[in-house]
């Protein structure tokens, strides 16, 4: 092996290492289901009724828990409010009452 090879290689694995440490998981919502949690919510802040800014968050944190959305894990929430609960534990940002609301919601779609 030349040293040209050799840095090719190394460069080669560089690249990887980047890709792999700037490569977070990411769990994707097929359309209709977007839509169908969109109705189930009332297309509107699970915490705080606000309209507008909308996003589709997990109740678990994916990156402690690793459980997809689609598996009874979604909330929607106004972008304020998915700052504030960012890697909260559900039962840490949601009171008792919400959590009980939430797997019911849940159990609709
Ligand atoms: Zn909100």
């Amino acid at each position: 092996m030349d040293e040209d090879e050799l840095n090719r290689l190394l460069g080669n694995l560089h690249t990887d290492k980047e890709t792999i440490k700037h490569e977070r998981p990411r769990d994707r919502l097929p359309s209709w289901l977007k839509d169908r949690i969109r109705i189930v919510f009332n297309n509107s802040c699970f915490k705080c009724d606000n309209k507008g800014d909308l996003v589709f968050d997990h109740i678990k944190p994916f990156n402690v828990h690793m459980v997809p959305m689609k598996n009874k894990n979604v909330c929607l929430l106004c972008r304020k409010c998915n700052l504030l609960k960012a890697e909260l534990e559900p039962e840490d940002y949601f009171t008792t009452e919400e959590l009980i609301m939430l797997i019911d919601l849940n159990d609709k779609l």
